[in-house]
């Protein structure tokens, strides 16, 4: 592949697809990593398509009243991100330019503002949802896209700390959103065994924090809440995440007062594509060189 390259990282330095920044997980893309990102998202929406889903774009941040209504923070604390801003005059001014000079710490000064970064594409949609009143009856369902922050910096490469989401949320009854998560099952691995790569399908949980986390993560095991379609990127053994179907039963519904045309609470569901995720284990299996690729990916991406 790369005879100077000693991982994988290195390899996608080597060859401009990503770019160093000097903080782990957190990257520039190159342009031919950007096209394969087009690519994938195209090809994703020839799958989804045909349902219609509104199309729904928020930015990277997102309300903190809002998310801290959410409950991530139960549940993700040590994922979570936060904006922070000066917010002084002329003293507190000059008091950070000098401890920024002494190479002092001056972010103390900083005061958190009313954004933080979204966690998943799909938190900042059920509260804007949450507004439009009851569901109608056959249910909602979106399509979004966006970057990302979770906080665990790595030297894996499809650990980032900034990535992009797409996906697709259903919103609906207990019927019709296991239903929407049925039929991604079945078109995430047709999707991917076009791309050609090596993937299972195995059900999984999310990184809940502390002791009660574990309790969490067990009991949404054992409910086979969350399945993840897995391919192998950095290690064999460990198998990554490129694909989440995730069912959050009431959750959301609860804690946004969601309701069904007939009164009940709206259960959701989403699947989420990480597309540096998948771009990478394009990379991985088919080398670094995009021309060299089995031409019936090249076609599934941008035929
Ligand atoms: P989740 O909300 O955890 O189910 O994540 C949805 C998808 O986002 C996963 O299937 C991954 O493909 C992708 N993803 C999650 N965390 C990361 C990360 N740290 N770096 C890159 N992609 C990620
Ligand atoms: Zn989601």
């Amino acid at each position: 592949m790369c005879v100077k390259c000693e991982t994988f990282l290195d390899g996608l330095f080597e060859h401009g697809l990503l770019i160093d920044t000097g903080v782990d997980g957190l990257y520039g893309r190159g342009g031919t990593f950007e096209r394969v990102i087009t690519g994938l998202e195209n090809l994703i929406s020839r799958y989804g398509d045909e349902d219609k889903a509104e199309v729904v774009r928020f930015p990277p941040g997102m309300n903190r009243a809002l998310f801290e209504k959410s409950g991530y923070l139960k549940s993700f604390p040590q994922l979570a991100g936060t904006v922070h801003s000066f917010d002084g005059y002329e003293r507190a001014h000059n008091a950070l330019l000098a401890k920024l000079e002494g190479g002092e710490d001056w972010t103390a000064d900083q005061r958190v503002t009313d954004i933080v970064l979204a966690p998943a594409a799909c938190y900042p949609l059920y509260p804007a949802v949450a507004k439009r009143g009851p569901l109608p009856k056959p249910g909602l369902l979106f399509d979004l896209q966006s970057y990302c922050f979770r906080r665990e910096p790595s030297k894996d490469p499809a650990r980032m700390q900034m990535f992009r989401m797409r996906e697709y949320v259903r919103i609906g009854t207990p019927e019709q959103v296991t239903a929407f998560r049925a039929v991604w099952l079945e078109r995430g691995r047709d999707f991917v065994h076009q791309l050609a790569i090596p993937f299972e399908v195995d059900v999984a949980n999310d990184p809940f924090f502390g002791r009660a986390g574990h309790i969490m993560a067990s009991s949404q095991r054992d409910q086979g809440l969350k399945f993840e379609l897995l391919v192998p990127i950095e290690s064999v053994e460990k198998p990554t995440a490129c694909l989440s179907f995730n069912y959050h039963q009431d959750h959301f519904g609860l804690t946004w007062g969601i309701g069904t045309q007939s009164g009940g609470v709206a259960h959701t569901a989403c699947v989420g594509f990480g597309l540096e995720r998948l771009t990478l284990a394009l990379f991985k299996h088919h080398g670094f060189n995009v021309a060299s690729w089995p031409s019936s990916v090249r076609d599934a991406l941008w035929g």
